[in-house]
């Protein structure tokens, strides 16, 4: 098992290397990722922001304050969700990424369901736990 993975937009401007061990993997359901990303789940793998590093693009990448202390930043060339964070709670030392980013594999499977009182009828259900 290599040491760390690559995410990279569509674009291929922003490359990101997130270091294993991650922390979680999980499918979201909540309405602020549905409309952020205009998917009915998005897929997240969580990392300690210290394994988390660019390679290339970090000034490409366009930052949206989702809510109060919450980041979502994307390519500002082709549009690709990149990376989630919050100051808030236990995900405060924490980068999330979208699994669809990852162009290398990881080191675990989605293991976890969060927000699936949020799902929409007409998503796919992906019961993980
Ligand atoms: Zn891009
Ligand atoms: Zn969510």
């Amino acid at each position: 098992m290599p040491e760390s993975a690559i995410a990279r937009c569509h674009c291929g401007g922003v490359e990101i290397v997130a270091r294993f061990p991650s922390r979680f993997c999980a499918h979201c359901y909540c309405e602020s990722c549905r409309r952020t990303h205009a998917a009915g789940v998005v897929t997240w793998i969580g990392f300690p922001r210290a394994q988390v590093a660019f390679a290339k693009g970090e000034e490409l990448l366009r930052d949206y304050l989702s809510s109060e202390g919450t980041h979502r930043r994307y390519c500002g060339r082709c549009g690709t969700r990149m990376t989630f964070e919050s100051g808030r709670g236990k995900w405060a030392e924490e980068v999330h990424l979208p699994l669809a980013v990852f162009a290398t594999p990881v080191d675990r499977q989605p293991d976890e369901t969060v927000f699936a009182e949020e799902r929409p009828p007409w998503a796919p259900f992906h019961d993980a736990g």
